[in-house]
This record gives C-alpha cells, sequence and structure tokens, in this order.
C-alpha cells in the first residue's frame, strides 16, 4: 500500500480516546501548546483521580476527563454490599487481602502490610459519582478486567532510592512483581459496580481487556439482559407496515440507541487498546447490544509488538465498521511525544483502511464526539 506522504491534517482535530498524562504532571502544562484537539484523561487510582479534576478544569476545552479504578488497583477495594466480620481495621485488611489475592498471601505479611486500607465500594462509587457530575461529559475510566497482571512487590530500600520524583505515586515505578493476582471474580464486582454507574449517569467507559474479551462480553450480557434492542429486518418491517399501514412511534423508537436513558449498562463503550483476534468482534458489535461498542488503537501497544500481533491489529481494524474505530496514545506523558504517537496511529489507521488522510482524520474526529458526547 503507497504511503501517504501528505502534511498532517491537525487542523480537522485530532481526539486522543485514551492516556494518562497525570502520571507525569510535570508535563501538564505543555498541554494547551500541543497539536492535538482534545485528550481523553483516565483516572486509574487513588492517587490520580483528583489530579484528572484539576487538569479539567485548568483545560477545560483540552481535556476529557475520566474517573474510574483500574483493575491493576482492585485489590484496594472491598465489597461492603457484602457483610463484613466484625473485626478491627487492621483484622479487616488481612481477611480482606487474603480473600481477595491469589495464591492467598497466607503468611506474607510484609507483603499485606505494604498495602493499603482497603476502600469500601460504596464510598468508591459515591466519590465517583460526585466527580461525574461535576463535568456533565465526563467518562468512566480506566475500568475493566485483566488475567494476566501481578501485583508489584513491596518496597525495596533500592527501589526507594531509585524513585523518580517526577511519577505520581501508586503505579508499580520499576518495582519486580509478586505472585499474587487479584481474583477475576473481586476485579469483576468492581467493574461491574462502575458500568452500572455509568449506565446511571448515561455515560461512555474506556475499558481495559487483558485475556479477558470472553470475561467482559459474558458481562456486557448479563447487564444488558432484557434490554437488548429489537432488530427488525427490511423484510420484516416491509411487511408489517403493510399489515399495520405503517411503523408506529413505538417499534420505529426500538431501534434507538439509549443516550440520555437511565440504564444498568453504559450507552458507549469503549474498548481501548483491543489486542483480541477479529472472532469476537461480531458478538461486540451485534445489532441487538443496546450499548454501542467502540474500539481505540495506539501506535504503542498495537503497531509495535511482534509482526503476527501488527497484523492480527491490522486485519480487526480492517473489519471494524467505519464509524467505531478511535485512535489513542495511551501515554504517561502529554506534550509532543503523544503528539508525535497520536499521528502515528492515524496514519496507520488510515493506511490500513485505505482513508486517505483528510477522510480518516475527520472520521475518527467523527467518532470520538459520538462517542464521547452520544
Ligand atoms: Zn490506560
Amino acid at each position: 500500500m503507497a504511503h501517504d506522504e501528505s502534511a498532517f491534517p491537525w487542523e480537522i482535530g485530532v481526539f486522543d480516546a485514551h492516556c494518562h498524562p497525570t502520571d507525569t504532571m510535570a508535563s501538564i502544562a505543555s498541554i494547551p501548546a500541543m497539536t492535538a484537539a482534545t485528550l481523553t484523561v483516565m483516572a486509574t487510582r487513588g492517587e490520580d483521580q483528583e489530579l484528572v479534576r484539576q487538569t479539567a478544569e485548568a483545560h477545560v476545552d483540552r481535556v476529557m476527563p475520566c474517573f474510574g479504578w483500574h483493575p491493576w488497583f482492585s485489590h484496594q477495594i472491598i465489597d461492603d454490599s457484602i457483610e463484613q466480620p466484625e473485626q478491627d481495621a487492621e483484622q479487616q485488611k488481612r481477611t480482606h487481602y487474603k480473600a481477595v489475592l491469589t495464591p492467598c498471601p497466607e503468611d506474607d505479611e510484609a507483603f499485606i502490610q505494604c498495602l493499603p486500607q482497603p476502600k469500601p465500594l460504596s464510598t468508591l462509587i459515591s466519590e465517583t459519582r460526585e466527580r461525574l457530575l461535576s463535568f456533565p461529559n465526563a467518562l468512566v475510566g480506566e475500568i475493566g478486567l485483566d488475567k494476566s497482571f501481578r501485583l508489584p512487590s513491596a518496597w525495596t530500600a533500592e527501589d526507594l532510592d531509585g524513585r523518580n520524583g517526577q511519577v505520581t505515586p501508586g503505579s508499580r515505578e520499576g518495582r519486580r512483581l509478586s505472585p499474587y493476582k487479584v481474583k477475576l471474580d473481586h476485579q469483576r464486582t468492581v467493574l461491574k459496580a462502575q458500568l452500572r454507574l455509568a449506565g446511571e449517569l448515561a455515560r461512555a467507559v474506556s475499558v481495559h481487556s487483558v485475556q479477558a474479551h470472553g470475561a467482559i462480553f459474558e458481562l456486557f450480557k448479563e447487564l444488558w439482559a432484557g434490554h437488548e434492542r429489537v432488530v427488525i429486518s427490511r423484510r420484516e418491517r416491509e411487511k408489517q407496515q403493510d399489515a399495520e399501514g405503517a411503523v408506529s412511534e413505538d417499534e420505529a423508537d426500538t431501534t434507538k440507541s439509549a443516550t440520555g436513558k437511565q440504564q444498568p449498562f453504559p450507552p458507549r463503550i469503549c474498548l481501548h487498546s483491543y489486542s483480541g483476534p477479529v472472532e469476537p468482534l461480531r458478538q461486540f458489535l451485534h445489532k441487538a447490544n443496546p450499548s454501542d461498542v467502540y474500539f481505540s488503537f495506539s501506535s504503542v501497544i498495537n503497531f509495535t509488538g511482534s509482526s503476527a500481533s501488527s497484523r492480527r491489529v491490522s486485519d480487526v481494524i480492517d473489519a471494524l465498521p467505519e464509524d467505531r474505530v478511535l485512535v489513542e496514545s495511551d501515554l504517561h506523558t502529554a506534550g509532543p511525544q503523544m503528539d508525535e504517537l497520536l499521528e502515528q496511529a492515524a496514519r496507520q489507521i488510515c493506511e490500513i483502511r485505505g482513508w486517505d488522510l483528510r477522510r480518516g482524520v475527520q472520521q475518527l474526529a467523527d467518532n470520538w464526539r459520538r462517542f464521547v458526547f452520544g
């Protein structure tokens, strides 16, 4: 395929559907000078929720805030909808981590010691609701399921010495990995509560899924149950019209999206950095699904892997409907590098789809607006 060498049409508007600039707060000052139009900025954990809020307030036209709790930090949430044994805070913490981690950190007091006092799920949801309500279009994110990640080990003196003061705390920060994972059931509980909140406020969500596309789909299906859109084929519609004279208001309405309505599921979902095969796309895109599912791609994750995996991503991008593709940087620093990665990813998507740059960048911009605003 011929490479399009023409100048990149930034003036059309490039929208980063998923990024983490608040992980490097010193980079936030560079946002006004960026060529990208708007950054969809994720929150992931206790340390960055407030930073995302402040960043969105300081850069109203350039930042679309998202508030959510990432699966990598889901162990820090305790499900207080189920009855907890009468225990003091220390005991409760120990019982909680032994219940949600696998393998169980039975005798690993040093590891448990290093983990924070868990936050009740009901508190997370009410705090997130408050934040969402102060930004009428804010999204829920980053949320999701991850079957492969392991928690970082407890901090060593050496780790602490080598710590980068520029990086927002709370992430792995180069630590070695422990053997512990968060049980999928617990991740699901934390995800489900946040998907329901997004449904309550009719907000879009940005979803992380690693080796968990099946489990994610099962959860969506569970939330969608009983709310499926009625899909009427043209032939059926014509038959109905013949029989009744015209389609009634109600029936015409059944295929409309759930935009603006309170539902137990979000109206729009983005599977960010989708790395799965082509086959499951069909189920995510089925016309009866009452949520519209989008897919976003970054050059960092999707185009730098092995040739087999980048071929798979190309196949996925090629197979998607043109109105469901988004572009993202997934970068942890704002500034020129973020612009560069967005341009690279957008150019690659255009090349795969056979779009000329102006048409492709316009399509990606339209898709982002529809994804965020409905
Ligand atoms: Zn992310």
